[in-house]
């Protein structure tokens, strides 16, 4: 892009998109400047590529044109703050990628369908490139979720053809606050329910960062069952939603135990794309993630049985609602990803009598609703982490009767490797499950917290949990 290519742009953050987007930017002879808190091994890459590394900043350069920030940054950081002060524009990584698209032999850029909510972005985003796939798109799930969407949308064959011609984006709502025209061919909100308040300051702003995706696709696709996706789908010329019940005209649902589209179908009546049962992944969640990316799918023109069969052949991804074990008659589930109360509600409802495994960072989210929800399942709760006690008040509160475990673990006793690790704390948590669950239970971990206080990530949450499971026999 030729304006690009003569700008000074300042990359903010040199995370795994910052320093994707200074590549792609070096590459096309943008004069770069770069600064973080700390100086990265990568800077020393960066500049020895041409880059001019800056230390850390709170003030914009003179002369600079474009500031790339790092998804991470919240809009009050001083940098950006001083940017926003001076006119100086600021976009994320998918909004500079939106602008780096190279075109294919058509003189068009490969179409973008874009999928944001609070859960079910990344399940959805991997469904929709699996149909994208079985259609035989060359097609890619990037953004949020796999590469960095800089490199996919300038990758190019050693023939000079784009290497993509169908992107499935995961956008969050850190990066649609930074973006300003990306144009997805079509676009979906799953769902808004609380989370990141704290970055973006209140929660009708987090709905209408996510709101933003909407703003310039012809199609808008919401989950009928979710109020708040489905009132800024309704605002939209073309909205499209997705219901667990029989579909109406302009909606895919389910209908006699199939998924059926009756938004893009041909037959007024709709147009049957699978089996329900054929589908791999557990839980009503997983059928709405489903017929939203049919959704995406079908809007960009993918037929009906390419549908089917990508939707078929998926398997999920690691940490959602993995079955690890079946042990004496009790499933072990690993939805270590269920990260706030809203993703554990959406898992506890895929299974009639659970033993809950949960806690962790709440990060200020109200437990209350989701606890009073699901205390008909819980056959018995064990918790851990930082915020096992408000979790218990709650449980005290809505499910007298359901005993629970606390485990006290994290930074009560440390972590540092003179206390106990987490590997400890997770095997006691197992086997304080085991211990509640009859044949029949689903011991579901679904912590309804962010891992870090005690694991490193939630995958580290999930594997240590799997691993404990296995050492049950
Ligand atoms: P994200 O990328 O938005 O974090 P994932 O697809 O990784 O979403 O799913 C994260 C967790 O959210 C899952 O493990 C599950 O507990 C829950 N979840 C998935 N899809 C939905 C949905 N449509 N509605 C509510 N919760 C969901």
């Amino acid at each position: 892009m030729a304006d690009l290519s003569e700008a000074r742009v300042l990359v903010a953050g040199l995370g795994v998109s910052g320093v994707a987007a200074a590549r792609v930017l070096l590459g096309l002879g943008t004069t770069v400047a770069l600064t973080d808190a700390t100086e990265r091994p990568v800077v020393a890459e960066l500049t020895a590529a041409g880059a001019t590394w800056l230390g850390e900043l709170s003030e914009v350069p003179e002369g600079t044109d474009l500031v790339v920030t790092s998804p991470g940054w919240r809009p009050d950081h001083p940098l950006l703050a001083d940017a926003a002060r001076r006119g100086v524009e600021v976009v994320g990584e998918p909004e500079l990628a939106w602008r780096l698209r190279i075109a294919g032999p058509d003189g068009v850029p490969a179409p973008w369908l874009a999928v944001t909510g609070t859960n079910g972005k990344t399940t959805t985003v991997t469904m929709l490139e699996a149909v994208l796939l079985a259609a035989g798109r060359r097609a890619v799930a990037a953004g949020n979720v796999g590469r960095p969407l800089v490199e996919v949308v300038t990758a190019s064959d050693p023939d000079g053809t784009p290497t993509f011609d169908a992107i499935a984006v995961e956008l969050s709502s850190f990066q649609l606050h930074w973006s300003s025209t990306l144009a997805p061919a079509a676009a979906a909100v799953l769902n808004v329910a609380d989370d990141h308040t704290d970055w973006h300051g209140s929660f009708p702003a987090y709905r209408d960062a996510k709101a933003r995706i909407l703003e310039r696709a012809p199609v808008a696709v919401a989950d009928a069952g979710d109020p708040v996706a489905a009132a800024l789908a309704a605002a939209h010329p073309h909205p499209v939603t997705v219901t667990l019940g029989e579909p109406g005209p302009g909606q895919l649902g389910v209908r006699a135990g199939a998924l059926v589209d009756r938004a893009f179908a041909a037959d007024p009546a709709g147009e049957v794309l699978l089996e329900a049962g054929l589908l791999q992944v557990p839980g009503p969640h997983n059928t709405v993630n489903a017929l939203a990316a049919a959704a995406l799918a079908r809007a960009a023109g993918v037929p009906a049985e390419a549908v089917g069969r990508g939707l078929a052949g998926f398997r999920g991804g690691a940490h959602r609602n993995v079955r690890v074990a079946t042990v004496d008659g009790v499933d072990w589930v690993d939805d270590s990803k269920a990260t706030n109360p809203h993703a554990a509600g959406a898992s506890l409802a895929s299974y009639p009598r659970v033993v809950w495994i949960a806690g962790g960072l709440l990060k200020g989210a109200d437990v209350d609703p989701l606890v009073a929800a699901v205390a008909p399942r819980l056959a018995g709760v064990v918790l851990l982490g930082r915020d096992r006690e408000l979790i218990a008040a709650a449980l005290a509160r809505h499910a007298p009767a359901v005993p629970v475990v606390a485990v006290p673990s994290g930074d009560d006793e440390g972590m540092d490797g003179t206390g106990v690790t987490a590997e400890a704390t997770t095997a006691r948590v197992v086997a304080a499950a085991r211990d509640l669950a009859r044949p029949g239970d689903t011991v579901l971990l679904a912590p309804a917290a962010a891992s870090m206080d005690v694991y490193r990530d939630y995958a580290h949450r999930g594997t240590a949990f799997a691993a404990a499971v296995r050492a049950l026999g």
